[in-house]
């Protein structure tokens, strides 16, 4: 499987401001970045996107991505999400009043953006992926997700708190390669991090230290304010196979 962290602007390097993934060059997960980088023909080559929540750090281009798609290509894009999540988009984004209402304008019968409730702890397939979305520990309803393509899994856990299930069943998984978690802010925001829904690098560290000892732990979502802090105290923390996720780049799992 093969992971890249899109880069949030042209000049934003290695911060992620906003958060979008995209595994195999065909599926992203969030769109906070997506529909800005690249052309309109090489965002088409993406036909799935799977959303974790509504923040607008991983939903802000999902309409320009659908809209570059759609005048590339004359087709729509399916949007998996879970049911909370879709019901904000549909009421809050694509209302007409901030985004045409593109889960209702048809294009030769189907929609322009097709909504797929993705249920949580059952397994999902999009292609030759298979993807189980987790419920994680956020202010809004969220979903970590694990994807696994029958050589190898990877888990995106990104705007979490300290939660339990998605690491009891990545542990168990045996293809489990990497862990891409949430490290949104330094140790001494503990506080501000646990009421937000986030980790810090200690936190983290308890996290992590479920899975077994070879799988790749990826920190991601640095805040891009506190990033040099938040690396400084990682490399500290000592965690066990952790690197600091690097935009631009393709992992290979
Ligand atoms: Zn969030
Ligand atoms: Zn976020």
């Amino acid at each position: 499987m093969q992971v890249r962290i899109l880069p949030s602007s042209p000049d934003a390097g290695h911060l992620q401001h906003l958060i979008s993934f995209v595994i195999d060059g065909r599926v992203a997960i969030d769109a906070g970045c997506l529909g800005l980088c690249g052309t309109p023909l090489s965002q088409s080559a993406i036909t799935s996107v799977l959303l974790t929540h509504s923040h607008m750090d991983h939903v802000a281009s999902l309409p320009i991505f659908a809209m570059n798609v759609l005048d590339c290509t004359d087709r729509g894009v399916t949007v998996y999400a879970p049911t909370a999540v879709i019901e904000t988009l549909t009421q809050d984004v694509f209302n007409w009043r901030i985004w045409p209402d593109f889960a209702n304008l048809l294009l030769d019968g189907h929609p322009i953006v097709t909504f797929e409730p993705i249920e949580p702890r059952r397994e999902t397939r999009i292609g030759d992926l298979t993807v189980t979305a987790i419920p994680i520990n956020h202010p809004v309803p969220a979903v970590s997700y694990l994807i696994d393509d029958g050589q190898s899994a990877v888990v995106f856990a990104l705007d979490t708190g300290p939660t339990e299930e998605i690491w009891n069943v990545a542990a168990r998984h045996p293809r489990l390669k990497a862990a891409f978690i949430d490290v949104a802010f330094p140790d001494d925001m503990r506080a501000l991090a646990e009421a937000t829904g986030h980790l810090t690098p200690s936190l983290a560290r308890g996290q992590l230290a479920r899975l077994p000892e070879p799988v790749m732990r990826i920190a991601a979502h640095l805040k891009a304010a506190y990033y040099d802090r938040i690396v400084d105290e990682l490399e500290r923390a000592d965690i066990q196979n952790l690197s600091i996720g690097q935009t631009g780049f393709d992992y290979e799992f």
